[in-house]
C-alpha cells in the first residue's frame, strides 16, 4: 500500500526555502570556517534570543547538549537528578553520561508531562535538579516548576528538544532554568540536515564552561584545563539552522493550528474512547507531535487501528512504546513493571498522528475519517485487543 499521509514531511518545509539554504551552505563552503565558524557564532546569538535566554552553545546532538550541561551546571557524581520515566531515552543517557544519578518520577496521564507530586515523592537531601521535559511541544509550567524547585532548592534543567519556541505563562522554552538543552535533529520543530544540538543558559559561567567541555576541555588552544570532549555543531548545520529559524514561528502556528483542526475533528470520538491530550498553553503549545490515547473502553487495539491505518496509507508512531525505567539496559537501576503506572499505561495507548507544517485540512480530516471508520465497523477480526 502506498503512503498518502506520512508521518512527516520535511520535503514542504526545505523546497520553500531551497535558494537560502543552498546559498547558505555555498557560503559555508567558500568560507572554509567548517569547525566553530561564523555562522556558528551568529545563530548560536540568534537562537539565544529568540528563546529568551543570553547564551547559546551549539553541540554535537541533544543528547551531548544534556550530558555536557548537566556537566557544566556543576551536576555530576552523587547527585540525584529527578526526570520523567516516559521521555525519549536520551534524557537518561544524559544524566547517566553526566555521571549523576537518574531518579524517575511519573507522568500526569492527561498532558504526559512529569507528574510534579511523584516527583516530590523522591526528592532527598541528595537531590541537585529536576530535568522537566516539555514532552510533545508543551511545556511544563514555569510556575509550578519553580515553586517546585525553590521549596525542595533544586536547579532547573529543561530538555526542550521538543519545544522550540513554546511558550507558556509568559515564559519561553528554555527560559525557565538555570540551562537548557534542545535538539535539531532533522524531523524537531527546528531541525538541521544531520544532527545537532545547543544548550541555552542565562548564566555566563556555565556558558564559558560548555564552550571549554565541547572543545576538549581546552581554556585556549592547545590548554586543557578539564576533560572535555569533541562536540560542536557544526558551521553547516548552523548556517542551514540560521535559515530556518525565522520560519520556526510560522510553521509552530501551523502546527498548532493543525492540531486544532484534530482536537475539534476528534471530538465525537470521545465515545470510543480516543482522547488527544490536555492542550494546556493555548497557542504556546508548538506540537511536535500529536498524540491521541486509546483507552480502554475503544472498541480497537492501538495495534490494530495502527495496523488499518497503515493499510489505508497513513503512517503514525509511537512516541515511546516502553518508558526508560523498563529498557533493557537500564534494568541496573532497580526499577520493575508497576513502578510508574501512568507512563506505563500511556506507553501502551499512545498514538502519534502525522503532524508537520503543510499537512493540509483534507489530510487531517481524512487520518480522522479513517479513525472513524475503524472506531465505528467492525474490523475486529484484524488483532485481538490488547487489554
Ligand atoms: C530528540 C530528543 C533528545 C535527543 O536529541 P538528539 O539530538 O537526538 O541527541 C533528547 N530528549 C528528547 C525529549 C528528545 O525528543
Amino acid at each position: 500500500m502506498s503512503i498518502n499521509i506520512p508521518f512527516v514531511n520535511l520535503d514542504i518545509q526545505h523546497q520553500a526555502i531551497k535558494a537560502k539554504l543552498e546559498t547558505a551552505i555555498h557560503n559555508v563552503i567558500n568560507q572554509g570556517d567548517f569547525v566553530l565558524g561564523k555562522a556558528l557564532a551568529e545563530f548560536e546569538a540568534a537562537f539565544a534570543s529568540a528563546s529568551q535566554s543570553a547564551y547559546g552553545v551549539g553541540v554535537a546532538s541533544g543528547t551531548d547538549a544534556i550530558a555536557l550541561g548537566l556537566k557544566a551546571c556543576g551536576i555530576g557524581s552523587g547527585d540525584e537528578v529527578i526526570l520523567p520515566a516516559n521521555t525519549f531515552v536520551a534524557t537518561l543517557i544524559g544524566v547517566l553520561r553526566a555521571g549523576a544519578t537518574p531518579v524517575f518520577a511519573d507522568c500526569d496521564f492527561h498532558t504526559a508531562l512529569i507528574d510534579l507530586e511523584s516527583a516530590a515523592h523522591v526528592v532527598t537531601n541528595k537531590t541537585k535538579a529536576i530535568i522537566p521535559v516539555h514532552l510533545y511541544g508543551q511545556m511544563v509550567s514555569p510556575q509550578k516548576l519553580r515553586e517546585f524547585a525553590d521549596k525542595y532548592n533544586l536547579l532547573i534543567f529543561e530538555d526542550a528538544a521538543q519545544a522550540h519556541l513554546a511558550e507558556r505563562e509568559g515564559y519561553r522554552a528554555g527560559s525557565v532554568g538555570i540551562a537548557a538543552a534542545f535538539s535539531f535533529y532533522p524531523s524537531k520543530n527546528l531541525g538541521a540536515m544531520g544532527d545537532g544540538g545547543i544548550l541555552l543558559t542565562q548564566n555566563p559561567e556555565i556558558a564559558q564552561t560548555m564552550i571549554r567541555l565541547r572543545n576538549y576541555g581546552a581554556s585556549y588552544k592547545y590548554y586543557h584545563t578539564e576533560m572535555g570532549t569533541n562536540s560542536r555543531l557544526d558551521t553547516i548545520q548552523a548556517a542551514i539552522l540560521r535559515e530556518k529559524l525565522p520560519y520556526l514561528q510560522t510553521w509552530n502556528r501551523d502546527r498548532n493550528l493543525i492540531a486544532n483542526e484534530y482536537d475539534r475533528q476528534l471530538a465525537p470520538l470521545a465515545k470510543y474512547g480516543i482522547t488527544p491530550f490536555e492542550n494546556q498553553s493555548g497557542t504556546g503549545h508548538v506540537y511536535h507531535l500529536y498524540v491521541i490515547r486509546i483507552d480502554s473502553d475503544c472498541p480497537l487495539s492501538r495495534q490494530a487501528l495502527q495496523d488499518y491505518l497503515n493499510t489505508q496509507g497513513i503512517q503514525t508512531g509511537i512516541h515511546y512504546p516502553i518508558p526508560c525505567h523498563l529498557q533493557p539496559a537500564f534494568t541496573y537501576l532497580g526499577y520493575k513493571q508497576g513502578d510508574f503506572p501512568n507512563s506505563e499505561k500511556l506507553a501502551s495507548r499512545i498514538l502519534s498522528l502525522p503532524m508537520y507544517p503543510g499537512l493540509t485540512k483534507e489530510q487531517v480530516s481524512h487520518v480522522v475519517k479513517t479513525i472513524t471508520t475503524a472506531v465505528t465497523t467492525n474490523i475486529e477480526s484484524l488483532t485481538a485487543k490488547n487489554e
